[in-house]
């Protein structure tokens, strides 16, 4: 469904809705006895949500699709991923929390070593530490082009982000990386004429990069790629009439919940602080977005147990959530991380929807065997879940006469 088609139906209501995310919940059975992350782990809390509610196995972008996490959360926040789609550069920006400003253009960079002819040895420039990156990022900030601010950030080992701010900037540029060893990196070319004074900045950066960076071997050059601006999507306020925040510890997912109006609550790394931050914010939103991140990690880490002690512990925290009494809760993950592939999936994610105007169906529990046979169905689209939970909570009105 277009997010313009929604936004003509929503109306106000007194009501409260919470999204609970928990990052890469999804996995597939392990050998021993055929259970996933989330049908070992002890949820006497989720298993009644999914008893009362209803239930379903998710697709954040597509059939097949593995997504990144910033593409699986906007699918969860109602926004079509393929649609939408965020920048390298600017996923960048989110993922050590730079503060973009709307026009800003972000990029990666690679530290990198060239020979003397100017050809690329090694594109990550042997991997240098972090403490070397954070070195040589501060030797980048002294190059000044007038009319430009730059900003060099390091993220981490041979990566760092380069951001320009300034007048008539365009994000529609070609990367410098050429992604192979023995040529010289590539010239950036503008693939609009709005982009030709980038380009010209950027010639000038990477001039004054070289000379600075000449005696640094191994990180001797940079390598940019992944030009592209913040973008300017309508808010959750536009599209859902409804005031958002969001709990989340890590930097990314506040960015990414920032690029649709969000407002961002501090909070503390534990999910134990993150429950306290809903709860301290209760009578300030109307939609609250909590973050568990470290279901992925598990997963990403192939830590079964420690994906079902992180699920366990999350499990422990929603009486706390009913006690605040939403009306309505979904609980699902931005994609799947199963600990045996040791890395994000294309299987569609488990999600529960609760409300006091749902028509429950035969799930009694959560888990993905038992979400497959839900009345949410076992494959829908991640998008469907936003104007379920609003109408859910009385928030669309009827179309049509
Ligand atoms: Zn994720």
């Amino acid at each position: 469904m277009e997010l313009d088609f929604i936004q003509k139906l929503v109306k106000p209501a007194g009501t409260k809705i919470v999204l609970l995310v928990m990052d890469g919940l999804g996995g597939i059975p392990r050998e021993s006895d055929g259970l996933t992350e989330l049908e070992a782990a002890n949820t006497p809390n989720l298993d009644m949500l999914a008893k009362k509610g209803i239930c379903g196995l998710q697709q954040p972008v597509g059939p097949g699709i593995t997504p990144g996490s910033g593409p699986g959360h906007l699918g969860v926040f109602g926004y079509n991923p393929v649609k939408y789609q965020v920048g390298r550069g600017v996923l960048a920006a989110l993922g050590i929390g730079f503060d973009l400003q709307s026009d800003d253009i972000a990029a990666r960079g690679n530290f990198c070593t060239i020979d003397e002819n100017g050809n690329i040895m090694d594109r990550r420039a042997g991997r240098i530490s972090t403490e070397e990156n954070q070195e040589l990022c501060s030797l980048l900030r002294n190059i000044k082009i007038p009319g430009v601010e730059i900003f060099v950030e390091t993220v981490k080992e041979h990566r760092f982000l380069i951001v320009l701010r300034g007048e008539k900037l365009s994000g529609d540029l070609t990367d410098t990386d050429p992604q192979e060893v023995g040529r010289k990196p590539l010239q950036p070319k503008g693939l609009t004429t709005e982009s030709e004074k980038t380009v010209k900045l950027i010639e000038q950066f990477l001039e004054q990069t070289r000379n600075i960076l000449a005696d640094h071997h191994p990180a001797n050059m940079v390598l940019l790629r992944g030009f592209s601006e913040k973008p300017n999507w309508p808010t959750y306020e536009e599209v859902f009439g409804i005031k958002s925040a969001a709990i989340a510890a890590y930097p990314m997912y506040r960015g990414v919940a920032k690029l649709i109006g969000m407002n961002v609550l501090e909070t503390g790394a534990t999910i134990e602080e993150e429950f306290s931050t809903l709860e301290d914010n209760w009578n300030d939103s109307d939609f609250f977005y909590l973050h568990v991140k470290k279901t992925d990690s598990a997963g990403e880490d192939g830590d079964f147990d420690r994906k079902v002690s992180i699920i366990e512990k999350t499990d422990k925290e929603i009486p706390r959530l009913l006690d605040l009494n939403p009306d309505v809760i979904i609980v699902t993950g931005d994609h799947s991380t199963p600990s045996l592939m040791k890395a994000h999936s294309w299987h569609p994610v488990p999600a529960l929807l609760y409300s006091k105007n749902c028509r429950p169906d035969k799930v009694d529990s959560f888990g993905e065997r038992a979400c497959i046979t839900g009345g949410l169905g076992p494959r829908f689209p991640a998008v469907d879940m936003i104007p379920l939970a609003l109408a859910n909570a009385k928030r669309i009105e009827k179309f049509g006469a």
